[in-house]
């Protein structure tokens, strides 16, 4: 089985707040009477049995919604379902991964984002947005930490890739031809920044020159591995136009759950 599961929490976001109100408006997108709920495979979702949507977690204030992610997760893994979660802020990978951690001793994350998020703290905010991947690879949570869709990387954050040993491919250094491969489990970090902000408006932080939908597409259904969980995240509805990148978030949605199904 495969648990939707949304994680309204945006109190980590450094610039803006509003992605709280992301899965919701996600979840709209997927039911909108403008498209159907085929995935490009030609599944239709809405009459496959092997997936739910759960709902969101309640969560307390920070910081004790980073326990209440991770045990929420823990709960679905337990289980024996993968999670597709969606955000919410950046913030919420670290305790999912925190709980994935201990199921799959041996978990790779494909990181995609505009961002590296590796900044040891931000503004004092070891939980911050910028920060998850930082937490994740100082525990050790994951065995490779594979990023793309990166056009921001400052001194800092260069030196805590080359610390964490995180595999960077930078934007400027993209090519189509660029397949991923990973043995075990995988999981899916799914920052809609990595986009441009041409194709998706409702993001905080606007950063030029990313990907197209369609290239995050062909990344996603052509990795090959085991994709044991994923999220969907930095949606910002406060900054969409006419729900925009909700509709490309409700397309992911349907894309890394078939990924997930598979
Ligand atoms: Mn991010
Ligand atoms: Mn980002």
């Amino acid at each position: 089985m495969v648990t939707v599961l949304g994680i309204p929490l945006d109190e980590n976001s450094s610039f803006l707040r509003g992605t709280s109100a992301a899965p919701q408006k996600v979840r709209e997108a997927y039911h909108s009477d403008s498209t159907n709920f085929c995935t490009e495979d030609g599944n239709d979702l809405s009459k496959d049995s092997r997936w739910k949507d759960v709902g969101d977690l309640q969560l307390s204030a920070m910081p004790k919604a980073i326990e209440e992610i991770e045990a929420g997760i823990d709960a679905y893994l337990s289980e024996g379902n993968k999670v597709l979660s969606i955000g919410g802020d950046h913030s919420i990978t670290y305790p999912v991964i925190r709980a994935y951690a201990k199921k799959y001793p041996n978990l790779n994350i494909l990181h995609l984002d505009a961002h590296s998020d590796l900044y040891h703290d931000f503004e004092g905010n070891p939980f911050s947005h910028a920060s998850p991947f930082a937490r994740i690879m100082e525990q050790g949570l994951a065995k490779r930490l594979v990023q793309a869709g990166i056009r921001t990387l400052n001194p800092h954050q260069t030196e805590q890739a080359k610390k964490f040993g995180v595999e960077i491919i930078e934007m400027k250094n993209w090519t189509d031809s660029i397949r991923f491969t990973f043995d075990g489990p995988l999981y899916i970090s799914l920052d809609l920044d990595a986009m441009d902000p041409a194709f998706v408006p409702g993001v905080s932080h606007y950063e030029p020159g990313g990907f197209t939908p369609r290239q995050v597409l062909s990344i996603i259904q052509r990795v090959k591995a085991e994709v044991a969980g994923a999220d969907i995240v930095e949606l910002n509805p406060h900054r969409d136009i006419n729900g925009m990148t909700a509709m490309v978030a409700g397309k992911f949605y349907k894309e890394i759950l078939a990924k997930l199904l598979a």
